[in-house]
């Protein structure tokens, strides 16, 4: 039920575990999160439970640069480990976080997915393993199969942070009906549905309009409309302390 994500700072692991417990009031029953550097070591930890549970996982190995955090508040799949997000494709290559829910999945399931084995019960494993597909069945890049994937999610809700392990400082954002912002840093930049996420770090935030895309990285944020043309957004200020 929250999202939040980092890229360029050295403290990413503890900017995720606060963003997340500043988003604890919307209630959720598992979370998790992904990081990785810029020398391709990554780390995945999922708990049923709460954030004081994920803490507890944490070793002091679990370090990054770039990552994903993401609090779930089930709708296709029971609350457990598994179905904890961030979820990811088989070859773990790529991983996703996303609050809102998939109408179509099933349909998506057997159209492109009948000889990949899912792991979750949950609509969003579908989405990750589509643009794992469309990569390396397809040969398209990152954004391109993002793309197409997002393009077959008829009548969906999602806010989505994207990594891919081969491009390990870049976080690919979508959303439609679900909220999502992007907050600036000078050489880093976050990602979290609720600016209160992200007020220990910036106070600077750029809205997102439902079917925008951007990729971020830590210099970086380029939002692309539904057709594909770039959109340029003044940032607003919001001033308030932590
Ligand atoms: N539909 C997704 C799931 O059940 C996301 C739920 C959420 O918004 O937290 O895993």
């Amino acid at each position: 039920c929250g999202i939040v994500g980092v890229t360029g700072r050295s403290d990413a692991t503890e900017i995720l575990i606060s963003g997340l417990e500043k988003l604890e009031y919307r209630g959720y029953d598992s979370a998790g999160i992904y990081l990785n550097n810029a020398h391709k070591e990554d780390h995945l930890v999922k708990t049923q439970g709460k954030i004081a549970d994920l803490k507890a996982k944490l070793t002091p190995e679990i370090k990054g640069t770039t990552g994903i955090g993401h609090t779930r508040w089930a709708t296709n799949g029971a609350p457990s480990v598994k179905n904890a997000h961030p979820q990811f494709s088989t070859d773990e290559r790529f991983y996703l976080v996303h609050n809102g829910v998939i109408e179509n999945y099933e349909e998506l399931k057997a159209q492109y997915l009948s000889d990949v084995r899912l792991v979750s019960q949950t609509d969003t494993e579908v989405v990750v393993q589509l643009v794992d597909h469309f990569v390396i069945q397809d040969q398209m890049t990152t954004q391109q199969a993002f793309e197409k994937t997002i393009s077959l999610l008829k009548g969906s809700s999602y806010a989505f942070l994207l990594m891919d392990r081969e491009d390990p400082e870049t976080l690919y954002v979508a959303k439609n009906k679900s909220p999502l912002l992007i907050g600036l840093g000078k050489d880093f930049n976050v990602v979290c549905s609720d600016a209160l996420a992200m007020l220990n770090v910036t106070k600077d935030f750029l809205e997102l309009h439902d079917g925008e895309m951007v990729v971020v990285t830590p210099k970086t944020v380029k939002i692309t409309n539904q057709s594909g043309q770039r959109v340029e957004r003044k940032a607003f200020h919001v001033d308030l302390d932590p």
